[in-house]
């Protein structure tokens, strides 16, 4: 589902160049669970993002499913990006103007789906906030908004799930929580990359890619099922 050659990224600002990727050669296959760890500026989000088709590599190939997408154009991205790609970040990153049934029903509505209501009210009910469909984010608690945010990311039903600390912001029960419900999606088919800085969160995963100074260094199973 993805392959990355050699990917680079190098941001560029008035006084400095950061090199945020430097050849980094990743595969994942469809139904994979991956989780990516490392410390703090090693380039796990910049990796996510262009994984979710959100910025352009500044060297090096990326093919997502079949279709080799380093120098597509940003309408082309977008477009891919809305049809296969659900988001999931630390921040929740819910539209605070919108009601919880109105941030969810917001991809299909892109997606120019017309059968909207039936589909987000099961949704909702499914992640147990459908009575607090016509709240808004802010009304809610960090694990209730995070429940909405991940149901906005599945709504269109992508193929790839792409969470940056999904859990990053959350208690313990709340985190747990979170880690079932992606847990599910990846039971179900769901391909699933998450960025965590918790060795506990990682476990979830079939695999765990770390990075260091924008390099991947290892690339295994988690410890717990290792054998
Ligand atoms: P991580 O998510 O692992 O903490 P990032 O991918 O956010 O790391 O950042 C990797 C490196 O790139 C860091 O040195 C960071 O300061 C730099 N960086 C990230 N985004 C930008 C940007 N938009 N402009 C300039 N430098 C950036
Ligand atoms: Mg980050």
């Amino acid at each position: 589902m993805i392959k990355t050659t050699n990917l680079k990224k190098l941001y560029r600002t008035e006084e400095v160049e950061t090199t945020a990727l430097n050849n980094v050669n990743l595969e994942i296959q469809a139904g994979e669970f991956v989780a990516i760890m490392g410390p703090s500026g090693c380039g796990k989000s910049t990796l996510l993002n262009l994984l979710g088709l959100l910025d352009n590599p500044t060297d090096g190939q990326y093919r997502f499913l079949e279709h080799e997408v380093s120098h597509y154009s940003e309408r082309q991205r977008a477009n891919l990006r809305k049809a296969s790609i659900g988001f999931v970040f630390q921040s929740f990153n819910l539209i605070d103007e919108l009601t919880v049934y109105e941030n969810v029903e917001l991809p299909l509505l892109y997606l120019g789906v017309s059968e909207r209501r039936k589909r987000v009210e099961t949704l909702l009910d499914q992640m147990q906030i459908l009575p607090r469909k016509n709240h808004f984010p802010q009304q809610l608690s960090g694990g209730q908004q995070q429940r909405v945010a991940v149901a906005r990311a599945v709504i269109g039903q992508p193929k790839l799930i792409l969470a940056d600390e999904p859990t990053g912001n959350l208690d313990s029960a709340n985190s747990a929580e979170v880690m079932q419900l992606l847990t599910g999606l990846n039971d179900t088919g769901t391909t699933i990359v998450m960025v965590t800085h918790s060795p506990s969160h990682a476990e979830y995963a079939h695999r765990i890619v770390h990075l260091f100074d924008g390099h991947i260094v290892s690339d295994h199973l988690p410890e717990a099922v290792r054998v």
